[in-house]
């Protein structure tokens, strides 16, 4: 049998013509305003297509569809079963076109296309298909109550839901809010970021082509400060799943606030601890795991173990192991079948990586590694895999988020302080603790603030384990059957018999 060709990406990137119009109602439409924004490809700078500005006008329009959808029950009335026939075609179709929308991921945000064949659209995929499973095997309650009365108590679904979502797994993310917001019959209005709209708006033609009535599904492109905080303000909306930074996920409390108290639920950025103990004895595993989750997607991860925490005895040794990996992380073409890192998303992140790399300088860290901008021949935005050793909690590079490929390495002496240490952030979201004693590994896992804790790896995922962080790394949590929580209400019903 003669091997199958390998795809010539760039052959197919140039051949595509991405339509950047909103999805209101189950078709294509122009922005009221007439207002479009050229989106450009980090990856090497080509123009994608003009995509459309969404304003409050667009956000009016796309809600008044969810709403009616919602109301008049073509989708929140049908049977669980139904639901989840339609949304299992959904996911079947987003499979079938695999390679179109990981090539629209790859152009939209920079990731290598492999990674986006390999892990960002069956995710997705799998996260639809697995919320459509769940949802006809839940069962509403009866509360033991007294000998003449019942009380069941059920869910409803919410009703409009707003979808606002980041860049940096634009399909993942939408994702995540999709399927537990659509199996239990919602209607969604999603506003994806300005600097990846591509997939969103194929993903909701996608559905209604898998049979999803018109108006459950819309997607309106756009800006925060004017589609975004539309959605977050705007009355007839429900709920908001948002994940994105921790400022934004302030404002959407604040728009609430303003509004109608509508429900949020905010999954937010992170500063995530990698604990390296010196009684670990396969400190090379250590040294790959941790290298393999920082510059995973060029460090543009919220789970990114971004403070990396090691025992001073074995702090050189360990460096110099994690050093090491970094040459097979260099940035390359992201249409190249084998590139590990791609590009950084835009110019303005870029310079916001570049500028924590030159604050890591300025305030005393010692650069073990990497700290440069390269291939800008390529007219796209890469940055070299960056270690800082000797880096102090109270440095910039070590408080704050900076979604991009540098890791900060602290050091520790006690058991105590490495816990301090790892507490030491307003941010919660993951940790993970190297030790080969259980008893240190459980006394740690259980003493750190974070909504997930690895213990002596870091790469377990899967779709039955809810995410999400502690602190001002957000509330609720996406994936798993907890995820429900968020997309409906508990009503009690009490009847005299
Ligand atoms: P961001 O907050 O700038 O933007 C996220 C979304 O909010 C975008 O769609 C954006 O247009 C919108 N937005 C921005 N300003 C707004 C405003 N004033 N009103 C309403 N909407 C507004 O974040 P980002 O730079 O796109 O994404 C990176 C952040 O996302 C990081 O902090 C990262 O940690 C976080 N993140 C968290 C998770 C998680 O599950 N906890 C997952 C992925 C990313």
């Amino acid at each position: 049998m003669n091997a199958p060709h390998p795809i010539d990406w760039h052959a197919r990137a140039a051949a595509l013509t991405p339509d950047g119009r909103a999805f209101i109602g189950g078709e294509r439409v122009a922005g009221r305003s007439g207002e479009t924004f050229a989106k450009r490809s980090p990856v090497d700078g080509r123009l994608l297509g003009a995509i459309v500005r969404g304003q409050a006008a667009d956000i009016d329009a796309a809600v008044a569809a969810a709403r009616a959808a919602f109301d008049d029950g073509r989708w929140s009335r049908r049977s669980p079963a139904q639901r989840k026939k339609l949304l299992q075609r959904f996911a079947e179709l987003l499979l079938a076109a695999r390679e179109e929308l990981a090539l629209l991921e790859t152009l939209d945000m920079g990731k290598p296309i492999q990674h986006a064949l390999a892990v960002d659209v069956p995710a997705a995929a799998r996260c639809i298909a697995w919320y459509a499973e769940a949802i006809d095997k839940l069962y509403d309650e009866i509360a033991p109550t007294g000998q003449n009365a019942l009380a069941l108590i059920q869910r409803e679904a919410i009703g409009v839901v707003g979808v606002v979502v980041p860049w940096n797994y634009p399909m993942i993310m939408a994702a995540w809010k999709l399927g537990p917001a659509l199996a239990t019959g919602n209607s969604v209005v999603l506003k994806p970021s300005e600097k990846s709209p591509l997939t969103a708006l194929r993903l909701a033609e996608i559905a209604v082509q898998a049979g999803l009535p018109p108006g459950v599904f819309n997607v309106v492109p756009g800006f925060g400060n004017e589609a975004g905080e539309a959605l977050g303000l705007h009355p007839d909306v429900d709920a908001i799943g948002f994940t994105g930074s921790t400022r934004t996920g302030r404002r959407m409390l604040d728009y609430a606030g303003r509004s109608n108290l509508k429900r949020v639920y905010n999954e937010l950025g992170g500063k995530s601890a990698f604990l390296v103990f010196d009684d670990f004895d396969d400190l090379a595993r250590a040294a790959r795991t941790v290298a393999g989750a920082m510059f995973f997607n060029q460090g543009e991860s919220c789970n990114a173990p971004s403070r990396v925490l090691v025992q001073d005895s074995i702090a050189e040794r360990f460096v110099e192991l994690v050093a090491a990996e970094a040459p097979k992380y260099q940035p390359g073409d992201p249409l190249a079948a084998d590139t590990v890192m791609g590009a950084i998303v835009d110019e303005l992140q870029l310079h916001t990586v570049l500028g924590y790399i030159e604050a890591g300088h300025s305030e005393g860290a010692r650069a073990v590694v990497g700290g440069r901008q390269t291939r800008q021949d390529s007219g796209g935005f890469f940055v070299e895999p960056t270690i800082f050793d000797g880096v102090d909690n109270q440095m910039r590079i070590a408080r704050e988020e900076i979604f991009g490929p540098v890791m900060s390495v602290l050091r520790f002496k006690t058991e105590a302080e490495a816990v301090a240490l790892a507490n030491d952030s307003s941010y919660g979201l993951q940790a993970s603790v190297w030790s080969s004693h259980i008893d240190r590994a459980h006394r740690v896992a259980r003493a750190l603030k974070a909504g997930t804790v690895h213990v002596n790896q870091y790469d377990e995922d899967d779709i039955t384990v809810p995410f999400g962080g502690y602190k001002q790394s957000g509330n609720g949590r996406d994936k798993s059957l907890h995820a429900f929580d968020k997309y409906t209400e508990l009503k009690t019903t009490w009847l005299r018999i």
